[in-house]
């Protein structure tokens, strides 16, 4: 078994079912390069081993993850030359400067990295808990089915925070539908399992302290079918949502993305790549609590 340092892999029903959990809930799972990496190098170890039929992928702790490590120590360290800098911090566009790198360090590690995942020949469940905002949201939208905790909210909070109109992976319109889409990214609410259940998004609503068994429960209903099948099922879909736009739009969305990142780099004297105060988004630890998307409430109570 590889050792991970962000990871723990349990393995069930003679390796028929993988479930990686990401393992770093004192930073509430936030992600920081080397548990990507490691994402990555666990997903294509489950893809490579043939007894392996279903991957779930969680997180320990109290919430699934937080999105994207934005400034825990750790991710500091690995950003800046020195012994606990990441191998993958000297190369993938790293050494550039400007839009070049900063473009390819997310198209390698935010935004191709989560449709390799998406186009994994596993069938992959996400299993989610706690809010999830932003960068979490790629994570479970790379998976086929997602599950959730009654518990769960969803909220893409990089508009309302740092003036950005999505994330690396913009997924956003196929999972919320085009109008929710624009809503929710214009107002930084969130929605709850319930509703996401409703939009589709979600498969299964499970009691918090359950999520775990019913999760794996799921996942041997969907590992007893054959192989062949679960993959051309998975596949056909996939097929079909690119063939609707699908991945043409994501490249498009990334290069959007990159645009903004650029303007606000553009405009801002120390390069910062995101809305600052002055721009009139609140500074990123003061920022008010993301609230539901209520239907007859403009602005919904704080809970
Ligand atoms: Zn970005």
């Amino acid at each position: 078994m590889a050792e991970y340092r962000y990871l723990e892999i349990e393995t069930f029903d003679d390796e028929a079912i993988t479930r990686i959990l990401m393992n770093r809930p004192e930073s509430r799972n936030a992600q920081n390069r080397g548990l990507l990496v490691e994402l990555g190098q666990a997903f294509e170890r489950a893809e490579a081993d043939d007894q392996v039929r279903v991957v779930i992928l969680g997180g320990a702790g109290p919430l699934f993850s937080s999105g994207h490590d934005l400034g825990s120590k750790e991710a500091m360290a690995e950003r800046q030359p020195g012994p606990d800098q990441h191998p993958t911090m000297r190369i993938n566009g790293a050494t550039r400067k400007g839009l070049e790198n900063r473009m390819l360090q997310e198209w390698h590690y935010f935004f191709q990295n989560t449709l390799r995942w998406r186009n994994l020949r596993k069938i992959t469940i996400g299993q989610a808990q706690g809010p999830v905002y932003a960068a979490g949201l790629m994570l479970l939208w790379a998976c086929d089915l997602i599950v959730a905790a009654d518990n769960a909210r969803f909220a893409d909070v990089v508009g309302t925070r740092l003036g950005m109109c999505g994330l690396e992976y913009f997924g956003h319109p196929w999972e919320f539908g085009p109008r929710k889409a624009k809503e929710l990214l214009l107002t930084g609410d969130s929605i709850d399992a319930e509703e996401a259940y409703h939009l589709g998004m979600v498969s299964k609503i499970f009691p918090t302290e359950e999520l775990s068994d019913r999760t794996l429960e799921f996942a041997r209903r969907i590992a007893a079918l054959p192989t062949i099948t679960a993959l051309l099922i998975k596949e056909s879909v996939n097929q079909s949502v690119d063939n609707m736009g699908f991945y043409n739009a994501l490249q498009t969305c990334f290069n959007m993305h990159q645009m903004n990142h650029s303007h606000w780099a553009e405009i801002h004297d120390d390069r910062r790549a995101g809305a600052k105060p002055e721009d009139g988004v609140p500074p990123w630890r003061e920022a008010p609590p993301v609230v539901p998307a209520v239907k007859n409430l403009v602005r919904s109570p704080t809970s």
